[in-house]
């Protein structure tokens, strides 16, 4: 990540949307919040008007400039209109975060800008939407702060939040829910896969599946998104079973230059407990299984702590299909490792956020340290994620970690580009 906020010059607001649309990814993915800020200058066209444009564009840079006191590191800021600017806090707490943020800005304009020896007085009216709280996608955040705005102007108030849960949270939803329920037939979802690499053996092991939304209006929409909406619609059962079955289906074409392989699918939490999910697996392996070809069924840890004893049959079942099962998400949960002893359990995936900035946080270290030590004797493989980085691995591999996945190696790619990629890598 970038240590400055990420400043796009000119009105641009195409590139911000294209950054809002990336950091809103982000923050689905990791589950933070953040805020968007609409800025818009009064009456400036009084300003042209009275002092020419020259003096005009120069008070917009001021406080273009202004804006970048208020961005922190890893906020992204832009004009995006002729009298219009556009704040993205991330990673903020709650609403006050951006509240905050606002009238700082109104208090920084409580000086006057000095230009051309003329001494400006500028006000501003400042709307505030929250990811998710208001949307969670770019267009409709960016919709909901532009809606919030105008009200706002309207009513002379200097600083606005969009209301809670509003009509157009539920239209959001909607709009997206009957879109979604269309995107199987109209063969608008895909499966990506990104390798994982056993960094002792130095050889590609296998691939987790990860589900792509591509829809012609909306682009490419983030997992983080859909599919906390598919789990509350009941949208994700479907999807699931199509997504084994195209995972299975493709591995079984993989080139065997590397032995036999793996692949991942990421499971829901309340799946097991479903009275038909066995079936479902035992069904797609009678179609699509291959001898070379393991299945890996990635669950995170609070699939595991309700009913436990049913929870554990169906592990057992799937066991002796020959399915592996993998702990995702590791460590951001509940459960304690001791736990595994009576689990059968394969793998273990150390959670991303400890492993972005393994080599500056020494709580983090140690932290991977033990996860690896303890799950070895449980004898179990550690899988580490988010590997951006050779020296992470370097350090992943001195750890004794088995397993490494990450934009280091590959980003997820669509079968085709995943096969070449398999044809040539030379690790
Ligand atoms: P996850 O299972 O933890 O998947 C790993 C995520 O980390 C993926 O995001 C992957 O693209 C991303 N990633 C991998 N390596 C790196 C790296 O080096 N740096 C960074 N910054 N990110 C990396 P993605 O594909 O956006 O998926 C997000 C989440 O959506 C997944 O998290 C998973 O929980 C869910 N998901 C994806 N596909 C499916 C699916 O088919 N079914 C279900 N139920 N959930 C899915
Ligand atoms: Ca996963
Ligand atoms: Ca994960």
């Amino acid at each position: 990540m970038n240590n400055k906020p990420v400043q796009l010059s000119q009105i641009d607001r195409q590139a911000f949307f294209k950054e809002l649309v990336e950091q809103l990814n982000r923050a689905n993915q990791f589950k933070t919040k953040a805020g968007l800020l609409l800025i818009d200058i009064d009456k400036f066209h009084r300003i042209n008007d009275q002092y020419g444009y020259d003096v005009g564009d120069r008070i917009l840079a001021k406080f273009d400039e202004l804006l970048g006191t208020v961005a922190r590191q890893q906020d992204c800021y832009s004009r995006i209109g002729d009298n219009l600017f556009a704040l993205l806090l991330n990673g903020i707490l709650n609403q006050g975060h951006a509240e905050l943020a606002a009238r700082k800005v109104l208090r920084l304009l409580e000086m006057p800008f000095n230009v051309a020896g003329n001494e400006l007085h500028l006000q501003a009216t400042i709307s505030i939407a929250l990811c998710p709280t208001h949307a969670r996608d770019a267009r409709y955040l960016l919709n909901k702060s532009e809606q919030v705005l105008l009200a706002a102007k309207n009513s002379g108030l200097k600083v606005a939040v969009a209301d809670e849960a509003g009509s157009d949270e539920f239209s959001e939803n909607w709009e997206m829910e009957m879109s979604l329920s269309r995107a199987l037939n109209n063969d608008e979802l895909h499966v990506y896969y990104q390798p994982k690499v056993d960094i002792l053996k130095q050889r590609v092991v296998g691939a987790e599946a990860l589900l792509r939304w591509k829809n012609a209006a909306r682009g490419f929409v983030s997992p983080g998104v859909f599919i906390p909406l598919a789990e509350s619609t009941g949208l994700i059962k479907p999807i699931t079973n199509w997504v084994i079955n195209t995972s299975l289906r493709q591995a079984a074409s993989w080139p065997d230059r590397h032995g036999s392989q793996s692949v991942s699918v990421n499971i829901p939490p309340d799946f097991l407990l479903m009275p038909d999910f066995v079936d479902m697996v035992r069904n797609a392996l009678k179609l699509w299984g291959s001898p070379d070809i393991t299945l890996t069924l990635e669950i995170v840890e609070r699939s595991l702590v309700t009913q436990v004893e049913q929870t554990i049959h169906v592990l057992h079942e799937l066991r002796d299909m020959g399915v592996e099962i993998s702990i995702d998400d590791f460590g951001t949960g509940y459960s304690s490792l001791s736990y595994f002893e009576k689990l059968p359990v394969n793998e273990l995936k150390i959670d991303q956020s400890f492993v972005f900035n393994l080599l500056e946080n020494a709580h983090n270290r140690s932290i991977v340290k033990l996860v690896i030590d303890l799950a070895h004797a449980f004898d179990l493989k550690v899988v580490a994620e988010g590997v951006e980085e050779q020296q992470i691995t370097d350090y992943l591999r001195q750890l004794g970690c088995d397993v490494v996945q990450g934009y280091l190696y590959a980003k997820p790619l669509p079968q085709d580009d995943y096969v070449k990629w398999l044809k040539t890598i030379e690790l």
